[in-house]
């Protein structure tokens, strides 16, 4: 995790960010939203502030959370979980996907199934829980795993198939196919599954799946989330997994020694966001698909092709119709000759495996609509 200097490699995000504050341009780059979440929320975290809540919560979760994590299970996918054993709240989904690696794999003789491209913090806690990476490529433009190729990854070897559904970076979805694909690997190999769902009700054309309602998986799949993408509030971390009470203690376990607790005041205001109407889903849901429909037509308009997502912050667009050879140099022009900053997908994809991606950059639709209509023009006249 150290560069050849010794000191701390940024991570992309980080890397693009400060790129975007020192020249000025539009911020496409990081997912996280230019807005605030429901007023109702934010109020909520001002209370428990004023109510007290300001020491160290219970281990597992503000039992308010818990409960409503319950609840929003119940009433969205029709799980039944019982907050007292198979729900923990975690310092983000971050910490969640941590303590779960830590947790439950024993060594390099484990394997972790991945989906390549992926968030950058798995194969970076696959290596801290010293562990074995198995990557399953997801290919431009669908983004879909070829289930043989999958086949072939999953093995008595496998400790865990890692997850991420709707998919970041690729804003992908994963078909019926591949979901039950998923859970017959995993009950032929005896393995488990941990599926990221941090984008669950940011999706376009269907209802959100968890893995966890496929006949058999709830069994052997933890299932991770986070307030962050859901209510605008990605500085908060506030996450949370759930599954059989085992596993779930057994995270626990490790999540203990990491961050002990937090945010306390956070947890209950997470648990009014949970109980929101389901007409706040469905608006979170309608006000992503425009902004990806505005981004989309922007970046079409500019030159790129364009994978359309079905979910998730992120929008794919190959640059290679521009011109483009390498996306990580394609994304630092940029920044300078149009002003907006996108992130390169070589970013997601291990240095020996980037080849496939080497042109496509990933731009997030996050933001306010004016931002992306402003990013929009800027793209079309200097690309
Ligand atoms: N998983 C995925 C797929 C993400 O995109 C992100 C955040 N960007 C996270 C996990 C981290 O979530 P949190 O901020 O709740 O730790
Ligand atoms: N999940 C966000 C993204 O993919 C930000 C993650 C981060 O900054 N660590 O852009």
């Amino acid at each position: 995790l150290l560069g050849a200097d010794g000191a701390v490699t940024p991570t992309i995000f980080a890397e693009m960010s400060a790129l975007a504050a020192s020249t000025g341009a539009i911020n496409l780059g990081q997912g996280f939203p230019d807005e605030d979440g429901p007023a109702e929320v934010l109020e909520a975290a001002r209370a428990a502030i004023g109510a007290g809540a300001n020491q160290y919560p219970p281990g597992r979760g503000v039992p308010d959370l818990l409960e409503a994590v319950a609840e929003h299970q119940a009433r969205h996918y029709g799980i039944r979980l019982d907050p007292g054993s198979e729900i923990l709240v975690t310092a983000g989904a971050t910490e969640a996907i941590a303590a779960t690696l830590l947790a439950l794999c024993d060594g390099p003789d484990d394997e972790v199934v991945v989906f390549e491209p992926h968030y950058d913090a798995y194969a970076a806690c696959v290596a801290l829980a010293g562990a074995r990476l198995r990557t399953v490529p997801l290919r431009w433009p669908d983004f879909q795993p070829d289930l043989d190729e999958l086949a072939r990854a999953v093995t008595d070897r496998t400790r865990i198939i890692l997850v991420n559904d709707p998919h970041n970076p690729t804003g992908t979805v994963f078909s019926a196919a591949v979901r039950e694909e998923i859970v017959r690997l995993a009950h032929r190999h005896d393995a488990l599954i941990v599926t990221d769902e941090v984008y669950e009700h940011l999706v376009f054309d269907a209802p959100h799946t968890p893995i966890a309602t496929l006949p058999g998986a709830a069994e052997r799949t933890l299932s991770i989330s986070s307030g962050g993408k859901t209510f605008r509030t990605t500085g908060w971390k506030i996450g949370w997994l759930s599954g059989p009470a085992d596993l779930v203690t057994a995270v626990l376990a490790v999540k203990q020694f990491l961050t002990y607790v937090g945010g306390a005041p956070f947890q209950p205001a997470i648990a009014t966001g949970l109980r929101l109407p389901d007409s706040f889903f469905a608006g979170i849901a309608d006000d992503m698909r425009a902004k990806r429909d505005v981004l989309g037509a922007g970046l079409c308009a500019a030159g790129f092709d364009v994978s359309t997502p079905r979910g998730s912050y992120f929008t794919v667009a190959d640059a290679a119709p521009l011109g483009a050879v390498d996306a990580r140099a394609f994304c630092l022009e940029l920044a300078e000759r149009a002003g907006v900053v996108a992130i390169p997908l070589t970013a997601f994809a291990a240095p020996e495996r980037r080849t496939p991606y080497a042109t496509l950059v990933r731009f997030a639709a996050c933001k306010r609509m004016d931002v992306l209509e402003e990013a929009a023009l800027r793209l079309a006249n200097k690309p």
